[in-house]
């Protein structure tokens, strides 16, 4: 499991846009931020500056939510119709179509993940979802009621309701999909005509930074999208207080989601919070043992496990617990490690030396409560933020290893016997946000999927996302939906309209 070195340098395109002084888009311009500082952008690959970014600041946001507020009261995109708003929404994804190379490329070298995952996964579901967000902006209905009032017993009404934009939307985001998540969260606000103000991660700004290029390209109006970038206690925090913010979307730690949650209620703000996980992969006894296998390896190392929804948790049925272990870590010492721009890389490193202390912390923790490492077991190499695909068996159900949310190619597996014991272990976490099953017993899987506490269970497969289907937590996993038709609810207020006619 070494390393591959690989001498890829980034294409034309790529490195021309590393190279520029980044800057922040607030209204119609592109500007440094107030402080007059940056922040360092690095290779998690190698730990070398790639870039920098503004280190925005409370100043910085307000003029980004001022710009939004303008927009959404005063602008052409407050009167723009709903085709003209899809037709918006197709050419953005267009744009991002025939751009496709270099924003994967992007998000590779910032991010560390593979160039191949970024195309075919992020940019590929981000341009996807898109155009699925573009039909809901003609689709947006109220309802019609037959309303009766008590008091007024002879009068004819007429009763309806109209779902109308929440107004400035602000988003903060995490590292590990910047892209994908920044359009989950930009899709249902252009869709349904908000405005939005977005902090991406101070790790990887560059890829939300050239999508506010193509936004501008597409032709969207001044101030529709604005983008501050910096930290999350500098600008982050100044976003969630700003009373001028009309919706907050997070994605994030559960911990960090609990602030926002917290300050959010101080300006009734309305919040979706899409937070951490811990989500069970359960293997029946009648399971295929390569497919599940297989499954199972790409749950916990796609994206090298930094992945909210990632199957962490194994639990095998005891008859196939050896075999399915085995079939896992022959597909993990597989694995090729390496800076994601190479792409025949399966596996990039973590994103920072933070992420990497915290996966090995939790590796050692594991290890010395008796865990044992079948395969993997700590950091790869020694530049970079790299570490083994892991896998840890004879580990404890509270131990941390299990209870707590690593965020990197670590699985937890134990057996299990009884079909009630398995249910109670995968719904003892204080998360909720996925779980899979691996069967093709219609009716075993059938009983199972209401006893199991998460926002999506996946069957024979895990973390397969549809535009069109919601996904988001139970417990502490999360507030509300993306994607679907919930994410157009959570964009919007209703409105009540009673006439006496
Ligand atoms: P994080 O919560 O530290 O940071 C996420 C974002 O919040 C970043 O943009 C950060 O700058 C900002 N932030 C940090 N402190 C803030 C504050 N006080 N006020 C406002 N903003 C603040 O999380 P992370 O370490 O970057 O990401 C990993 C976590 O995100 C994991 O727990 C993972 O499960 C979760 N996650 C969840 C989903 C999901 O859809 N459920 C998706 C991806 C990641």
């Amino acid at each position: 499991m070494s390393i591959i070195q690989s001498n890829i340098t980034p294409s034309a395109k790529a490195a021309d846009f590393l190279g520029r002084q980044h800057k922040m888009l607030i209204g119609s311009e592109w500007v440094d931020a107030r402080s007059g500082d940056t922040l360092e952008v690095l290779n998690p690959a190698t730990g070398a500056e790639i870039a920098r970014i503004p280190h925005g600041v409370a100043a910085d946001v307000d003029l980004a939510v001022t710009a939004a507020r303008n927009a959404f009261d005063n602008s052409d995109w407050s009167r723009m119709n709903p085709p003209q708003r899809e037709k918006l929404l197709w050419r953005l994804a267009d744009l991002m179509e025939q751009n496709i190379e270099e924003l994967a490329e992007l998000e590779s070298i910032d991010n560390g993940k593979s160039s191949v995952v970024a195309q075919h996964v992020d940019i590929t579901v981000a341009i996807d979802f898109l155009r699925y967000m573009a039909g809901w902006a003609t689709k947006i209905e109220g309802r019609s009621v037959q309303a009766s009032v008590s008091y007024m017993p002879d009068a004819v009404l007429h009763g309806y309701t109209r779902r109308e934009p929440v107004g400035v939307v602000g988003a903060i985001i995490a590292w590990n999909f910047p892209l994908l998540l920044a359009v989950w969260k930009l899709g249902p606000a252009l869709a349904t005509g908000c405005t939005f103000v977005i902090k991406p991660a101070q790790e990887t700004s560059l890829s939300v930074l050239r999508l506010g290029e193509l936004i501008q390209e597409a032709g969207y109006p001044d101030g529709v999208v604005n983008i501050v970038t910096g930290e999350g206690a500098v600008a982050g925090d100044a976003l969630v207080k700003h009373p001028g913010v009309d919706k907050l979307t997070f994605t994030g730690s559960t911990e960090v989601g609990k602030l926002i949650g917290k300050a959010a209620m101080d300006n009734m703000t309305r919040l979706t919070l899409e937070l951490g996980g811990k989500s069970p992969v359960i293997v029946l006894p009648d399971a295929d043992v390569a497919q599940a296998a297989a499954g199972a390896a790409m749950g916990i190392f796609f994206n090298s496990g930094q992945v909210c929804s990632a199957g962490s948790r194994l639990y095998v049925h005891k008859k196939i617990f050896d075999n399915t272990i085995a079939d896992i870590a022959n597909i993990a010492n597989g694995m090729k490690l390496g800076q994601g721009i190479d792409p025949s890389v399966d596996l990039g490193p973590l994103i920072s030396q933070k992420q990497l202390d915290r996966v090995c912390g939790y590796i050692d923790s594991g290890l010395s409560q008796g865990a044992t490492a079948v395969t993997g077991g700590g950091r790869a190499g020694d530049q970079g933020y790299f570490v083994k695909p892991t896998i840890l068996v004879d580990v404890d159900q509270n131990s941390r290893v299990v209870q707590e949310e690593i965020f990197g190619p670590v699985l937890t597996a134990i057996p299990f016997d009884d079909i009630d014991d398995v249910v109670r272990m995968a719904n003892d976490s204080p998360y909720g946000l996925g779980a899979s099953i691996w069967s093709n017993d219609l009716s075993a899987i059938h009983r199972l999927i209401p006893r199991i506490k998460a926002g999506s269970v996946w069957v024979n497969c895990h973390t397969a996302l549809s535009p069109a289907l919601p996904f988001g937590g139970f417990k502490q996993s999360g507030i509300g939906r993306e994607m679907g038709a919930e994410a157009i609810e959570h964009y919007t207020e209703v409105k009540t309209v009673l006439m006496s006619v």
